[in-house]
């Protein structure tokens, strides 16, 4: 049973279970606890007290702390690869790749000291020094989707607890163990009880969350519309809130782009983690006919060596998808694309070894138009449209007015398109023959339009603007020369 971790401890919720089960058979595995607001006021009230004493501990010994996880991340690689394969259903490779760049946050975390340093100015006004330091925000609340279990929450709680926070993580109830191994790992690194707490749950405890008095922040990434439903209600209560949601990632192929690394990428960013990436590449806007024609052949060649099965299982290429309800989804909307026109040149839902598990092939599709539901909608599977257009302006018209401006990237050998791209692309994260321009740890994530509410986005310079609260402060003291009685003008320099 995946229970909650609060203060140190693991703990029973209030409400009724759930099954938690293996996508690659159809079997339950085990079980997680459904936490009611009682849990959420339990885990808040471990919170608040911890992050008194926590709040207080210096920069430095919190970086040490952040300095023994990290090591214990990376000794444990192999584990927490495994749990994240089980329970979502990735294969191993990916799921590793996914820990890994979770460990990156990490260790950009145990900058801690060099990045609350703040900024210093000496002689604003006549003997007056200024300066900026950031406190943290207090508890803070994550709340994360079930495609990454282990690496987005760890873009949130190192970097809250760096800046000095308590954190309470709401992970995915579909794969929730990697968060308590996680958790498990960073109090075994020396992380005080209660400073990270684990609630485990649904609606009913993100609801609990966003509306408790005592939490002060709230980090979210999932699905668009539960996205907005955090951001509003979070705000309208004055709390500090980023809410990162749903993508349609448009990829363009210009006639000078090298076919081959073109077509071998673009088969990672859509097909990678059967396509439930929020990265995931899912429309290929082709310019020319020429370059579509060629890019459906190379890539019509590559779906038919694609290995899909097992993600524990060595050579996979691609897992299942994560329940039976999402692979009737993706299924339905591969069916609605042939209803609305678009050709079919490989059909996912043709693959039918199954074994019980919830797998589906990979889907191109040609000819996509507009209007059509696959190309509007947020599919989060194993589906990639072709589109064709006549002009580099005709595909950058498109990326800028579809509803997502999460990524997106172009492929081409021409500087100056290039650069046109990147100025003019109305996305969060733009990559130039680089498929999932995903940032490093030392930048930040987040999209832009329906991508993401709020200001500020994820991990890297932002998180450290997000979890921390800013206090200037103006600094005199005044020696019997600068006492010249009292100004009633506004003082200025
Ligand atoms: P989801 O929105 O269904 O769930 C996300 C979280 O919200 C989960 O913890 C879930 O328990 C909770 N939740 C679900 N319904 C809720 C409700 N009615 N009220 C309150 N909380 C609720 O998303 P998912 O299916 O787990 O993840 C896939 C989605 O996440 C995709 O849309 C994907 O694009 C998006 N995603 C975005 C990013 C990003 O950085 N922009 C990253 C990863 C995933």
């Amino acid at each position: 049973m995946v229970v909650n971790y609060i203060n140190g401890e693991d703990k029973s919720g209030s409400g009724p279970t759930q099954a938690i089960v293996n996508p690659a058979t159809g079997e339950p595995v085990r079980e997680v606890t459904m936490s009611t607001s009682k849990d959420v006021e339990v885990a808040v009230a471990s919170s608040s007290k911890a992050v008194e004493t926590w709040s207080r501990v210096s920069p430095l010994k919190r970086a040490r702390v952040l300095a023994k996880y990290q090591q214990a991340l990376i000794d444990n690689i192999d584990t927490l690869a495994g749990i994240v394969s089980e329970e979502h259903g990735k294969t191993f490779d990916d799921a590793r790749g996914e820990v890994t760049r979770g460990i990156e946050v990490v260790e950009y975390a145990c900058g801690a000291p060099e990045l609350l340093k703040g900024e210093h100015m000496m002689e604003v006004g006549p003997g007056i020094d200024s300066w900026s330091q950031f406190h943290p925000v207090g508890v803070v609340a994550g709340i994360t989707p079930f495609n990454f279990p282990a690496m987005v929450p760890m873009w949130m709680f190192p970097m809250a607890i760096a800046c000095g926070n308590a954190f309470i993580l709401k992970p995915s109830e579909k794969d929730p163990s990697a968060s308590i191994f996680l958790a498990k790992l960073f109090s075994e690194s020396g992380l005080p009880d209660g400073v990270l707490n684990i609630v485990q749950g649904g609606a009913e405890a993100v609801n609990a969350l966003l509306v408790h008095p005592e939490i002060d922040a709230i980090s979210f990434v999932g699905s668009t519309s539960i996205a907005r439903h955090v951001y509003q209600t979070g705000a309208a209560l004055g709390k500090r809130v980023q809410a990162l949601g749903g993508a349609k990632n448009h990829a363009i192929v210009m006639p000078d782009a090298d076919m081959e690394s073109t077509a071998n990428a673009l088969m990672g960013a859509a097909f990678g983690s059967c396509g439930e990436r929020c990265m995931a590449i899912s429309v290929a806007v082709c310019v020319g006919d020429g370059v579509a024609d060629t890019l459906v052949t190379e890539l019509s060649d590559r779906i038919a060596s694609l290995k899909v099965g097992p993600g524990n299982i060595a050579g996979m290429d691609m897992g299942p998808l994560i329940s039976e309800s999402h692979r009737e989804n993706v299924a339905h909307f591969i069916a609605s694309g042939k209803e609305q026109g678009a050709t079919p040149v490989v059909d996912g839902t043709e693959w039918s070894e199954s074994n019980g598990g919830y797998f589906l092939g990979a889907t191109l599709f040609d000819h996509v138009k507009p209007d059509m539901r696959i190309y509007q909608e947020e599919i989060f599977g194993p589906v990639l449209c072709v589109v064709r257009v006549s002009s580099f302006d005709e595909a950058l018209h498109l990326v800028n007015t579809h509803a997502y401006g999460n990524g997106s990237c172009i492929f081409t050998n021409n500087g100056a398109v290039a650069r046109a791209f990147t100025d003019n692309v109305h996305v969060g994260m733009a990559g130039v023959n680089v498929a999932l321009p995903v940032p490093s740890a030392a930048h930040s994530f987040g999209g832009w339009k329906q991508s993401l509410f709020g200001d500020l986005h994820a991990y890297g310079p932002d998180a450290i603007r997000f979890y921390t609260r800013r206090k200037t402060i103006c600094q005199r003291w005044p020696k019997s020369s600068v006492n010249s009685g009292p100004s009633y003008a506004f003082p200025s320099n």
